[in-house]
């Protein structure tokens, strides 16, 4: 079963959350352990993280430097395959737009078609670091919803050079980012969710948030999303805090608000052990809502908060 169709079908609401590919250089050591703590609560499915490559200028001799390309967090396809492999659970692989050509693309597409892996949450991802605005690879995509076509024709055996085959494998079904407190540059909330709609049009079969901290954001956004016609699951992400750098980090990054009875509570910690407590003792009360709710899964982001998410779980399934 896709994971699209077991989101959609009647269950408790389930457990996942994302991983990233580790830095260039690290095992995948790293990424187990953190899933093996998580195994016991059960996990529909894992998703996996792109990370586009970043330009680096490297110093090659005195006063003479070389401009490369390089990816920090390489390895997305194949640690979807070695998850998949060691926990016989269903793997998600973020597919992006950022840093990719159409070509590319369509090569990460047949990769995971030969895989048999054929859950994706497809997005446009981050600009380049130092870069103020987005900017597309000559021959990329400039939003998801072009990507989604791209993943739509292919599951219709249409290669991007126009030509016809038999599909290669399953059909990919997959899955697209939404955001409870708008998209950074989305001139409004009503277009944000407009582009939505057109993203779920050509193929998307559900929608994953932005990490929120105040659930009456989510719920809101989807009862937005339901007046505007757009009627697949909408899984909510949440994160717990773990640091006290966040208090500035999170909303600067993700463009989020921290509630006000958060936010009072951020500033009277003093160490990033304090944080950890607020951030469990916040996420299950967050999730435990979510929960009774009837959500039909709850998507933890992990990075470095594995032993967190873990406190959550217990607690709240
Ligand atoms: P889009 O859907 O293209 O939207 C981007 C902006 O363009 C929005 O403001 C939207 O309103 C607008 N827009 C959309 N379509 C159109 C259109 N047709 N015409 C005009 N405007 C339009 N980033 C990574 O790099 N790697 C990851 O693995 C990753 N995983 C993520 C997982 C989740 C669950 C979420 C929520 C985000 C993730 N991101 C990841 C970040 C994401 O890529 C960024 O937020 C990115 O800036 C927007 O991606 P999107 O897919 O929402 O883009």
């Amino acid at each position: 079963m896709s994971v699209a169709s077991f989101l959609a079908a009647e269950h408790p609401t389930a457990f996942s959350f994302e991983v990233l590919p580790p830095v260039r250089g690290k095992s995948i050591e790293q990424v187990f352990k953190t899933i093996d703590r998580l195994m016991p609560f059960n996990p529909a499915y894992i998703n996996i993280t792109t990370h586009r490559s970043e330009v680096v200028y490297r110093q090659i001799a005195s006063g003479v430097f070389q401009r490369t390309a390089e990816r920090t967090r390489p390895g997305t396809v194949a640690i979807a395959a070695a998850l998949k492999g060691r926990y016989g659970i269903p793997t998600v692989p973020h597919v992006i737009c950022s840093g990719f050509s159409r070509t590319e693309l369509e090569n990460v597409l047949i990769d995971l078609s030969y895989l048999d892996i054929n859950d994706l949450l497809v997005l446009r991802g981050d600009r380049a670091k130092g870069e103020s605005r987005y900017v597309a690879e000559a021959d990329g995509h400039q939003h998801a919803i072009d990507l989604c076509r791209q993943v739509s024709e292919f599951n219709r055996g249409m290669m991007i050079d126009g030509s016809q085959h038999e599909p290669l494998g399953k059909e990919f079904s997959f899955g697209v980012a939404g955001y409870p407190e708008k998209h950074e540059e989305a001139m409004n909330i009503e277009t944000d969710i407009e582009h939505l709609r057109e993203k779920i049009e050509a193929g998307a079969q559900y929608v994953v948030t932005q990490m929120f901290f105040d659930n009456s954001r989510y719920f809101s956004f989807v009862e937005r999303c339901r007046k505007a016609g757009i009627s697949v699951p909408i899984i909510p992400g949440i994160k717990p805090l773990t640091s006290l750098t966040q208090q500035t980090l999170l909303p600067k990054t993700f463009h989020i608000d921290f509630p006000v009875e958060l936010a009072e509570q951020f500033r009277r910690c003093k160490s990033n052990d304090d944080v950890k407590s607020l951030g469990i003792e916040w996420g299950i009360a967050q999730a435990r809502e979510l929960k009774q709710a009837g959500v039909p899964s709850i998507h933890f982001y992990s990075m470095n908060a594995s032993a967190s998410i873990e406190a959550i779980a217990k607690a709240v399934y």
